[in-house]
């Protein structure tokens, strides 16, 4: 058997995932080496310690605009293999191996890494593990999808924690949205005595604060279009009484705006320490959701926002600007939808579309902003009313454009039968 060894290069942005897949990697293969690298060029401190050394990257398609740090890996080429996973590599695998990596992970990574690492120790062999675009951009296959239940969230053994990935998958599948193609439509939760166990482990090594990792917190227990408010209030009891200050429904996760109803807020209320909840709206034009295949109204987000403020919560909510095909009309709509919100109490959080491999719009174009709508939305920034990274995000999103049109990223042609079609809920 050869001695290999993997490492994954944590940065500010992926570590939530980071930390998953080491946990999984630890848990489960303890027979090989895994750690992080905090720099590309420190895995070279190990290469002459095993026989193969890996570099993993969770990829980003932000990542691809930053040339330093993506020369800086591909440098490495030749001396580790490089593994690329994570949204950009799924959404576009044979333009990330275009860019020099070895192979890549497609969708979930917490087996098929320990398969690919197993694999390497024996043989040069890897078309038995599915999950793989290879160097030669075959595919090896698709494999099921992974129990959150036989991983832990964290490796805490190496005192390391974060939020806790409660819900996995998303039916509605959003045509803007890496999740539903990355994780598939399917949805899966980690038990209640699981997340249980786990904020035990957090209390014991100090930690207060318990957030969650989920497309939409109160899908949790269900099939992703009901709500097993049953369920959510088992877990947020029993939460309560481990002595951890529980946030749900609110950063890192979100809700979806049907389902804020005045039950399920309530539990929220009881059990929960936050005072604040993320509602996805996205646009205030129902010609816009309709076309996003958000799978709700314009009426479900004001209700939402209507029953949250009511109950005290102040809901955050989630818009995106220069959405393609969105007209000046639109814009107005959901510019007016905003201020509607926000005099109800709420707060709006802007963010700029932006073309992602993998998802319908991979090939679309966003809409430049008019500069009357631009002055209005800036209007609201400054009355701190609204808030984001948009203007980045703009720039990012054209940056996006280019790079796709340079054929750097390549984009698999994108096929809606990926997802599950009885999945996708005619009559949301
Ligand atoms: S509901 Fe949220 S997570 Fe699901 S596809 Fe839409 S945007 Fe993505």
């Amino acid at each position: 058997l050869k001695k290999v060894a993997y490492f994954h290069l944590l940065n500010k942005n992926n570590k939530y995932s980071a930390y998953a897949l080491i946990a999984a990697l630890e848990s489960r293969f303890p027979q090989f080496r895994s750690d992080f690298v905090r720099r590309p060029k420190e895995v070279l401190d190990h290469v002459n310690k095993y026989d193969k050394v890996i570099l993993g990257v969770t990829l980003m398609t932000t990542d691809l605009l930053n040339e330093n740090y993506l020369d800086e890996i591909i440098s490495l080429k030749g001396k580790v293999i490089l593994v690329a996973g994570g949204p950009h590599p799924t959404g576009d695998p044979y333009g990330t191996l275009s860019l020099g990596f070895d192979l890549v992970v497609h969708g979930e990574g917490e087996e098929t890494l320990g398969e690919l690492i197993s694999a390497l120790s024996e043989s040069e062999e890897l078309d038995d593990v599915k999950g793989l675009y290879l160097s030669d951009f075959r595919f090896t296959g698709r494999r099921k999808q992974v129990d959150l239940n036989d991983f832990p969230p964290w490796p805490y053994w190496r005192g390391l924690f974060g939020p806790i990935e409660i819900t996995r998958g998303c039916p509605f599948a959003c045509a803007y949205c890496q999740t539903s193609f990355i994780f598939k439509s399917t949805v899966r939760h980690r038990s209640v005595e699981n997340v249980v166990r786990y904020a035990e482990l957090l209390k014991k090594l100090g930690g207060k604060d318990l957030r969650f990792i989920t497309p939409n917190a109160l899908s949790y227990g269900g099939n992703g279009y009901d709500m097993r408010l049953d369920l959510i209030e088992e877990l947020l009891s029993k939460l309560k009484k481990v002595g951890v200050r529980t946030f749900f429904g609110s950063f890192p996760s979100e809700v979806r705006p049907e389902f804020v109803k005045n039950d399920s807020i309530k539990i929220i209320e009881k059990y929960a320490s936050n005072k604040r909840i993320v509602i996805g709206a996205q646009s205030a034009s129902n010609k816009m959701l309709k076309l996003l295949h958000r799978g709700h109204t314009w009426e479900d987000v004001v209700n939402a926002v209507d029953i949250s403020v009511k109950h005290g919560i102040t809901p955050e909510v989630d818009f995106i600007l220069g959405l393609p095909g969105e007209t000046e009309e639109d814009m107005e709509i959901t510019l007016n939808g905003m201020k509607e919100l926000i005099n109800m109490g709420a707060r709006a959080h802007l963010h700029y579309f932006m073309p992602l491999p993998g998802t319908p719009l991979a090939f679309s174009y966003p809409t430049k902003l008019p500069d009357k709508i631009r002055k209005e939305v800036a209007n609201l920034v400054g009355k701190g009313k609204a808030w984001g990274q948009w203007l980045k995000q703009e720039k990012i999103s054209w940056k996006i454009v280019e790079l796709r049109e340079r054929g750097v990223i390549m984009i698999r042609p994108y096929r809606r039968r990926e997802v599950e079609p009885k999945l996708i809920n005619p009559n949301p």
